[in-house]
This record gives C-alpha cells, structure tokens and sequence, in this order.
C-alpha cells in the first residue's frame, strides 16, 4: 500500500493493451461494502478468504490481465507461490516514512490501525520482507515516476524467467536462446565490484567468443581462471586455484564469481564462492545440458576427494540462472543426450505431464531442436524450483530428485566413472529402478516398458547386463542412503510419482535378479 500500485498498475495495463483489474475494488463491488468496513464487520480471516478465491479464479480464468492485489495478497505463501507459476509478480517498494506519508494522506487503512503508524509499518514490512522478495521484480518505486515504473514492469513481463522462491535468497533463472546480452545485464545491474570468471578449457575453447561477447560490454574489472576440464579435476586443488586467483584480482565482498561451464565448474565456482568472505554472489551460466536442467539450480556445490564423489560441499544459492541453449551447439552429442535423462528423470519423479511431452517430442530433443529443447529445459527446471523451495536442504521432497541414482551411481563408481557418463548411469537406474517398482507391486505392470522405450527414443542407453549389475551391487550397499540392511530411495508407483521408500538390499536384489546379491 502506498507504493504506487493504483497509479503504476493501470498504466502497465494500458502499455499492454489489458484488462486491468485491483481486488480490492473487486471484492468490494462483489460485496457491496467497502474493505475497511469488510475487515471490521467480518474480520480479517474472511477479508483473506475472499481475497484468495478471487485471486485464484483471476489466475485461471484464462484472461491475460494486470491485477493489482492488496498489500496483504502475498503473504499467504501458498497463494504467493501458486502466483508465481501461473504469472509475472512485481512488488513495488518505498521506504517506511514515504509509505506513513502516503497511506496518512489516503485515509482509512486497516492494517495500519496503530497508535503509531510509522512503527507499524516499519515492523509489517519487515514482517513482509521474505514474502516480498519472492517474486520476479522487486522495484523501487521512490525514485522513479509512474512512468518509468510502468516501463520497467512492461519490460520485466516480457522475459518468461522461473523464480525460485527462497525469501531475501529468492532468484531467476532465464532459458533463452542465443541472447548473450540477457546475462550481460543481468551482471551489470548486480554492479559488483569485480568479477572472477570461471570455466574450462574445453568450454573455453568451444564457447570463448559467446563468453567475450557477453563480457565485453560490461564495466566491471574481471579475471579469468580457466581449469583443465572434467570430474577429475573437481578437486580441492582446484577449489583453492580459485580462491587464489579471486584474492589476487582483489575480490572483495561485493564481487562475484561467474560459472561458465558444466557441472563441474558450477560446483566449483558455487563451492569457491560459499566459502570467499563466508560467502559471495555466484551467478550460473551453464553450458551443458545436465547443467542447465540440474546442477545449475538449487545451490549444491562442492568437490570430489578420493574416497567419493561431492563428499565435501556446501549450500550456495545462486544470485541467477542463465541457460542458454546456443552453447549446446558445440556440446558433444552424448554428453547432450545425457542431459536428457535428467529430464526424463524429472518428469518420471514429478511430472506425468512432462512424461507425455517427452514421449511426444522425443526425436526432436533427442536433436536438440531448440523450439521444443527451450520450453522442456524450463519445466524440468521449474520442476526443480518447486522442489527446492519446499525443501531446500536435501530433506525427503528433494531426495525424490535422486530417482535412478542409488543404481546409476553404483554403476558409475563400478566403470570407475569412464564407462558411462553421468546421465548415461541415471538413464540405466532409471530402467533398473522402476522395474525393481514394477516387481515389488509398487508400479502398474509395463511401467519400465514405457520408460525404457522413452529412454531408448532419446538416444540413451538401458540394458545393463547381469554381471555388470553384479559388479556394481557392492557400491548399492555403500550408498550413503543405507541403513542397515534397507536403503531409503525413491521408487516409481506411476509415471509422476515416486516417493521415498526404504526397502531391504535383499529384496532390491532379488527382484533385479541378483539372487541373494543383497
Ligand atoms: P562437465 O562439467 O564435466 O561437462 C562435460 C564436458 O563437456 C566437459 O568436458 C566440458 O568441458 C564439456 N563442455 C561443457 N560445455 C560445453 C559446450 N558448450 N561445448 C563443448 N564442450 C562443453 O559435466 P556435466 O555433465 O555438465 O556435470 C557433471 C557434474 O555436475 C558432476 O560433477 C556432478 O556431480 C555435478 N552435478 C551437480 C549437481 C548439483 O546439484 N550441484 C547436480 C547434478 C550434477
């Protein structure tokens, strides 16, 4: 209230060419009583409840609008959540004493009956701060004119950017194709005071020009480090290469590291950043396909050591996410394919939906079209907010993300990880997992048919044969999800759906045919 929504709002509708719509207004012409008197004679839970039911029927009515929502909409964090998937939120913002002055000269503001209204919404927006910073634009409105406001919001509706919603953390993550100048504005308006820029040499060779393009336009000193490329050198050595070069360059608090590259630099240069200063902005600029769909989002980071992969690590949310499908031009094609089993994956965990697109599009993702690669990279991805939102800390909802890694991974750790690549493993866990499902009477008989026949479609692999499992079963049993004789992983009951279930080794054996492997 008070930050120019009534005046900024309508004129964004105007710029569009929509229908625009305030729900306060609304709810008092479907009522017939005006807010103030609607929270006094039937108090604040129903004014909430109304408030909700016109909000969620404006959303999926199908009309495209601008809708202005009271101060209060968004902090029911379901409904706030449930906006953002469905449309673009800006919050308008203005420092405490301006608001006091404003909403004094507008009159009769429920929430701000107070003896004194300046501490009141001092303490209501910090109340709010989370709430408020989960959306695609928070915008200062103080010192801007309605105007400029409006061109802003115009400007910001037009970028289709999935948000993943974690309070002040909150961040964007854009899929475009070949639009380097998209991540160059995004680090400029970030201004930091300098930029380490991180990649590998085989990225560097393959997508240096992109990477200097994007660069070039921007007035931030910046260094580069290149590293050699692959997992083996996601090592601590190369953790501390970057933490040297960032002091050399003289990174200070406010600078930021760029990952361009794989998975392997992201963590890298996620990890290097968690830990310079106790913590500095990373931006992700991934250039595979499997870092584009998973490793890019969600804030793990870390390293490899000689007893396992990612053992040591840390939680560092990025400040952004921008995919660019252009750099998948030069990715070797296996190493594209396995990205795709991350989608599949995805899609088989949480999305029966994505599944049916899947099996719809497969030979033109298989290609790398990039007209059905774009929209299907940005649901595997918003998929993927969804989860990390809710759970952001490797809890029960993310690890269903981990569908066909107890298998994959054993068989990456047997071909001591030269056999398959990363996405090759989970493609041929995904097989082995959902007919284990299928046998335990946990999944629909055919359910491995049909994934394995996607599978197969996208160009990856899915027949292990028996001594290959055999071989890898010890590593099932070291799995870090073991506990005792069970291991806790998630098991397909359908396409979309595959909750967490701990089941005896014994039995996971048996049914994958591995007698008493278990
Ligand atoms: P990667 O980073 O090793 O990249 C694969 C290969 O492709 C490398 O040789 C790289 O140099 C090259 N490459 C990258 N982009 C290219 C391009 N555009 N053109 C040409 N060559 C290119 O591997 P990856 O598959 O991207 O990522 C695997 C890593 O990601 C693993 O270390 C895994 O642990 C990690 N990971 C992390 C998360 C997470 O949540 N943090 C999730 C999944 C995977």
């Amino acid at each position: 209230m008070g930050t120019g929504k009534t005046t900024v709002a309508p004129l964004v509708a105007q710029t569009l060419g929509l229908p625009f719509l305030d729900t306060d207004q609304e709810l008092e012409r479907r009522t017939g009583v005006n807010v103030p008197e609607l929270w006094r004679t039937r108090g604040e839970g129903v004014f909430r409840e109304l408030e909700e039911k016109l909000v969620r029927e404006l959303l999926s009515d199908g009309v495209t609008r601008v809708v202005s929502f009271g101060g209060g909409t968004v902090t029911n964090r379901e409904l706030r959540r449930w906006t953002l998937e469905r449309a673009t939120l800006v919050t308008l913002s203005t420092p405490p004493s301006m608001l006091h002055a404003r909403t004094r000269a507008q009159g009769d503001r429920p929430t701000l009956q107070a003896d004194d209204p300046l501490a009141r919404i001092t303490s209501l927006l910090e109340q709010r701060r989370d709430a408020y910073a989960e959306c695609h634009l928070q915008l200062q409105t103080d010192t801007l004119s309605p105007e400029q406001a409006a061109v802003c919001v115009v400007e910001r509706s037009k970028r289709e950017s999935i948000v993943v919603p974690l309070g002040t953390r909150t961040y964007l993550v854009d899929v475009v194709d070949d639009e380097p100048s998209l991540l160059t504005g995004i680090l400029a308006a970030m201004k930091p005071s300098s930029l380490l820029v991180v990649t590998d040499k085989t990225v560097r060779a393959a997508r240096g020009v992109a990477l200097e393009s994007l660069l070039g336009p921007l007035e931030s000193p910046f260094v580069e480090v290149v590293l050699p490329p692959g997992e083996e050198h996601k090592t601590l050595a190369s953790v501390e290469r970057l933490w040297q070069a960032a002091l050399a360059a003289g990174l200070d608090r406010d600078g930021l590291l760029l990952a361009f590259g794989g998975g392997v630099v992201g963590d890298l240069a996620g990890f290097a950043a968690s830990t310079l200063f106790r913590g500095v902005r990373v931006v992700q600029a991934p250039t595979t396909l499997l870092a584009m769909v998973d490793a890019s989002v969600g804030g793990k980071t870390g390293f490899d050591l000689p007893a396992g992969k990612n053992l040591v690590g840390s939680f560092h949310q990025p400040s952004a996410v921008v995919a660019d499908v252009a750099h998948l031009s030069t990715l070797p094609r296996r190493e594209r394919l396995a990205g795709l089993a991350e989608v599949a994956k995805v899609a088989l965990a949480c999305d029966e939906g994505l599944w049916r697109d899947l099996e719809t599009n497969a030979e033109a993702l298989r290609d790398g079209e990039p007209s059905v690669l774009v929209p299907t990279i940005r649901r595997a991805i918003a998929l993927k907010a969804l989860v990390v939102a809710e759970d952001e800390r490797d809890g029960e909802g993310r690890m269903r993300l981990n569908l066909g890694h107890t298998v994959g991974h054993a068989l990456e750790a047997a071909g001591e990880f030269s056999r398959h690549l990363h996405g090759e493993a989970v493609a041929l866990g995904l097989v082995a997992e959902t007919l284990a499902a299928e046998r335990m009477g946990r999944a629909p008989a055919n359910t491995a048919d049909r994934v394995r026949a996607l599978l197969v479609r996208l160009g990856l692999p899915t027949e292990i044969a028996t001594n290959e499992l055999a071989a890898a079963w010890p590593f099932v049993s070291k799995d870090k999800k073991r506990v005792g004789q069970t291991v806790t992983l998630p098991l397909p009951r359908r396409i979309g759906s595959a909750p967490l279930e701990s089941v005896s080794l014994r039995d996971f054996a048996r049914v994958l045919g591995l007698g008493d492997a278990g």
